[in-house]
Order: structure tokens, then sequence, then C-alpha cells
């Protein structure tokens, strides 16, 4: 009996009306591709590769990376897999792309910004993906960091697409990303938000400094505003929007992104059956509406209160 219980299939993600919110993991190594199956991951919306190098003194050769994303790729057989190219800089600092130091490293060459200056390394991360692609056949799409202009999206869409990807997007994770979302969408193919660097930039509020941690609250209507804007111009190119910050973990938040336009969510394994529970005791026009109430709330904790008491009146 136990046996079976453990076995029954997890449900896809989607809310009361039945609109899919596909629900998929956040990895930082191979070793999590097990916690996501078994918490029915529907594929990867995440996968941070700078950890697999962070104690690395120099970079990691094509077949050392096509090794790995070999192995990440095989577990998710016809699903898709989102995999981020190398997020190097501030909070995940990597020796062979961050020499310098910089006093305000969070604003400084990391991201894109230091794959483009190292661009031999950035075409050879590229290379491994798309020769791991190749061999396997997971629904492989790859989305650059720390993107803050159209005209970086151009550069890095164009370099993917040279060196044989087919599905390449973009993190919003900078303010400046999520206001020109339309621009930027044009070339990418997808949007993935990252709501943990979108708070700490739109607050101001470093997300390793304790003392200001009360600010780094992905509820604030100013988030949510832009998370808005992302959605917005995903559903007017018909592009992908979704979320892989720590946000998507919280299932009223989760509820609430997809009232903004999120079309699939990506959180840590653990998050997902309280996510996937809470998406379906709503259907997409109440999300809508428990969104348009968390935008117009003054600050974080009015917007979660007004969602909450919206949650309570319906029951
Ligand atoms: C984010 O910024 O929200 C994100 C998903 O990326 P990371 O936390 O790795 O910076
Ligand atoms: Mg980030």
């Amino acid at each position: 009996e136990r046996r079976a219980a453990a076995t029954a299939p997890i449900t896809p993600g989607a809310l009361a009306d039945g609109t899919e919110v596909p629900l998929l993991a956040n990895l930082g190594s191979a070793g999590g591709i097990d916690a996501a199956l078994a918490a029915g991951a529907e594929g990867v919306g995440l996968f941070r590769t700078e950890f697999l190098f962070l104690d690395a003194t120099s970079a990691p050769t094509v077949q050392e990376q096509r090794e790995k994303y070999r192995e990440l790729l095989a577990a998710f057989p016809k699903q898709k897999v989102v995999v981020r190219l190398l997020d190097a800089g501030a909070d995940k600092p990597l020796a062979f792309l961050n020499p310098e130091h910089e006093e305000n490293p969070a604003m400084g060459v990391r991201g894109l910004r230091a794959l483009r200056a190292n661009e031999d390394i950035l075409r050879e991360q590229l290379t491994a993906l798309a020769e791991a692609d190749a061999e396997t056949d997971a629904d492989l799409w790859v989305m650059a960091p720390m993107v803050a202009t159209a005209e970086e999206t151009r550069y890095f869409t164009a370099l993917a697409h040279e060196l044989g990807l087919k599905t390449v997007g973009v993190m919003v994770e900078v303010p400046s990303a999520a206001i020109t979302a339309k621009a930027i969408l044009r070339d990418a193919a997808f949007a993935s938000i990252g709501t943990n660097d979108l708070t700490q930039y739109t607050m101001a509020a470093d997300r390793m400094l304790g003392s200001v941690a009360h600010l780094q609250d992905p509820w604030h209507p100013a988030v949510l505003t832009l998370v808005s804007m992302v959605g917005a111009a995903g559903a007017e190119l018909h592009k992908p929007v979704g979320i892989c910050g720590e946000a998507a973990a919280d299932p009223l938040l989760a509820v609430v992104l997809v009232g903004l336009g999120a079309t699939s969510l990506s959180m840590s394994p653990a998050a997902l059956a309280d996510v996937r529970a809470e998406l379906r005791n709503h259907t997409l026009d109440e999300a809508k509406r428990f969104a348009e109430l968390a935008v117009s709330a003054d600050d974080a904790g009015a917007a979660r209160a007004a969602v909450i008491a919206a949650i309570a009146q319906k029951e």
C-alpha cells in the first residue's frame, strides 16, 4: 500500500479551471535531479551552471562541461530543461571570470557582462550545451543571466543561434530589462524572471545584507509591477514568461505571479508540492484579481494581506 502511494503519479501544475502552469525545478548540480523527479518536477526551470565551477581556478573545458550537461539532459527525456549560462559575480564569484576587485560587484561586470568580456568562455559553454543537446532528447532551452538591454539580448541570442542552440532566452532580473521587456522579447524566445535579483535591484537592497533583508521582499508592489510588465509583453508577443526566483516557492505569491502573466514556475524541489496544491484552489480569473489587488497595494505587507483577505472571502 505504502509503495503504491509513494509511486502514485503526481499531477502536473494547473489552476482550478485547468489552466496549465508547468512546475519546474531549480537545480545547481546533478545532485538535485533525484529530488526534482521525486517531487514531480515537469522539467528544470533553472539549472545554475556556475555552481558546477565555484571552486575552479581555470575555465572548465568543453568536454568537461558537455559531460555534466549530458547527465542533466539525460535525466529529463522529452522534458524542458532551462540551462543558465555562467552567472559569475557578486554573490557567485568565479575566479576565472571575475578576477578584478570591484567596490560594488552586484553592479559590476557580472553575468552576461562577464561572459561577453570573456567571449571564448561563453562560446565554449554554448558549444558544450549544443553538443550535449545533440546527444540527448530533452527539450533544451538556454538563457543568459543579468541581461540589462535589448542590445545584450540580440548579442546573446545571435551567438547562441550561431553555435547551434535553438531555444534561446534571457533572464529578467534587472529593472531595465523588465521595463523594456517588449523589446527584449522580440529577440528572445522566452523570458525567465529572477525575482531574487529583480527585488534586490528594485528595492536597492543588497540580497547578501541582513540589515536590509526586510526590503528584499518580492511581494512589494514595485517588484510585482515589473513582473506584470514582463507578463504583458510575453502575452502580447506570445512568448513564455517563467519565474525562477524564490518568489515562486511562496504558494500565495505563486498564484499572484500567474495572475501577472507567468506561464511556468520554477523553484527548489522541496517547494513544489505546496505550490501545486495552492494553484489548484484558484482559477485564472481569481489569480488575476489577486494580482490586481497586490499590485495596487501600498507595500509588501499590504499586498500579501489583501490577497489573504480576498482568499478568505472566497471561502
Ligand atoms: C534570481 O536572481 O532570482 C535567480 C533566480 O538567480 P540567482 O538567485 O541564482 O541569482
Ligand atoms: Mg539572479
